[in-house]
């Protein structure tokens, strides 16, 4: 995202009413470098904005998905929202859950399977599972 542009800005730029939820959820998720879960959204948030659900989070993060403010991925059993939402690869540690972009990462796709002989393939995203240097010390 644009760092010149106000958050509420950048909301309505997308199609986005500005509510104070989604005011809440996008000062959260779209002003820095993030990868977020709706149960931590909601768990980081609901001490100031009592009045939100969990549910409405998980919508709002969706509807950001949609309007292309996030992207989105599963790992570990999860669902993670991505600021980041440039075609990339991840790594992901499975003790401390931490998660990092490959951003330098080749954006060629890698030779096709056999089984996919057929197929028009316009996507990949790999994530790479194990343990970080962090954990491994410990
Ligand atoms: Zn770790
Ligand atoms: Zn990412």
């Amino acid at each position: 995202m644009s760092t010149l542009q106000s958050i509420p800005t950048l909301l309505r730029s997308h199609g986005l009413r500005v509510t104070p939820q989604r005011l809440a959820v996008a000062e959260l998720v779209l002003e820095k470098p993030i990868h977020i879960t709706a149960r931590t959204a909601y768990e980081t948030l609901r001490s100031a904005h009592p009045a939100i659900s969990m549910n409405t989070i998980y919508l709002t993060l969706g509807q950001f998905e949609s309007s292309g403010l996030l992207s989105r991925f599963e790992v570990g059993g999860n669902t993670v929202f991505d600021s980041n939402t440039s075609p990339h690869h991840h790594a992901f540690c499975k003790r401390c859950k931490a998660i990092i972009d490959l951003n330098d990462e080749q954006k060629e796709l890698p030779r096709l399977p056999a089984a996919l002989e057929h197929w028009h393939i316009d996507h990949e995203q790999r994530i790479l599972s194990g343990t970080c240097p962090q954990c491994i010390e410990i």
